[in-house]
C-alpha cells in the first residue's frame, strides 16, 4: 500500500477522536458533542499555516486527558504507534497530569507554556480560542459570571507565555480574549 495522503491522515485522526469522545459532551448549556470542540481546535490551527503535525495533534490533544476513565484508556504509546512519534509528543506536551490537583494544574499551564515546543504554543492557544467561544457562547450553566471572569483571565496569562511563534494565531487569540471581556463587562 502507499503511504497515506495528508487528507487520510487528517480523516483517520478525525474518526479516532470521534470515537474516542463519542460520549462526551462539551460542559457549555447546549451540552455540543466534544468532538466539535477537537474540529474546531484543529480547524484554526489548518487555517492559521500550523503544521501538519500540529494540526493531526489538534485533533487527538483531548484524547488521552479525557478517556482516563474508559475501559480502554488512550496511552501515549497508542498515539505513537497510530499517529507517531512527532504527533503523540505534541499531544503530550498539551496533557495535563490529571493526578494534580485543579488548580495546581492551571498554575502550571501558565508556568509551563513558554516552555513548550512551537507546535505545541500553536495547539494550546487554539485549545484557548475555542474554549473561550465556548464560554462567550454557551458557558455551562453553573458557572456564575465571576467564574467566567476568572476563567477567561487565566487563558490570557496561559496566553501570554505562548504568543510568539504565530503571529496570526495571536492575533486571533487578542481578538476572542478581548469580545470575551467585553461580553462579560456587558453583562455585568
Ligand atoms: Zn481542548
Amino acid at each position: 500500500m502507499s503511504p497515506p495522503t495528508p487528507e487520510a491522515r487528517l480523516l483517520r485522526a478525525a474518526v479516532f477522536a470521534a470515537r474516542v469522545h463519542a460520549t462526551h459532551k462539551r460542559k457549555g448549556a447546549s451540552a455540543e458533542p466534544y468532538v466539535n470542540h477537537v474540529l474546531e481546535v484543529a480547524q484554526i490551527l489548518a487555517e492559521h499555516g500550523a503544521p501538519e503535525e500540529a494540526v493531526l495533534a489538534g485533533l487527538l490533544h483531548d484524547t488521552v486527558e479525557d478517556s482516563d476513565e474508559d475501559p480502554e484508556p488512550v496511552t501515549p504509546a497508542r498515539l505513537v504507534a497510530e499517529f507517531g512519534e512527532v504527533v503523540a509528543g505534541i499531544v503530550g506536551e498539551a496533557t495535563d497530569d490529571k493526578s494534580l490537583p485543579k488548580e495546581t494544574r492551571k498554575a502550571l499551564q501558565v508556568r509551563q507554556a513558554p516552555k513548550k515546543s512551537d507546535a505545541a504554543k500553536m495547539l494550546k492557544l487554539a485549545d484557548k480560542i475555542s474554549n473561550l467561544r465556548a464560554i462567550s457562547a454557551s458557558p455551562p450553566a453553573n458557572w456564575e459570571h465571576a467564574r467566567r471572569v476568572e476563567y477567561v483571565g487565566w487563558a490570557g496569562r496561559v496566553a501570554v507565555g505562548l504568543k510568539g511563534v504565530n503571529p496570526a494565531l495571536d492575533a486571533l487569540f487578542e481578538a476572542t480574549y478581548r469580545d470575551a471581556m467585553a461580553r462579560l463587562a456587558n453583562e455585568a
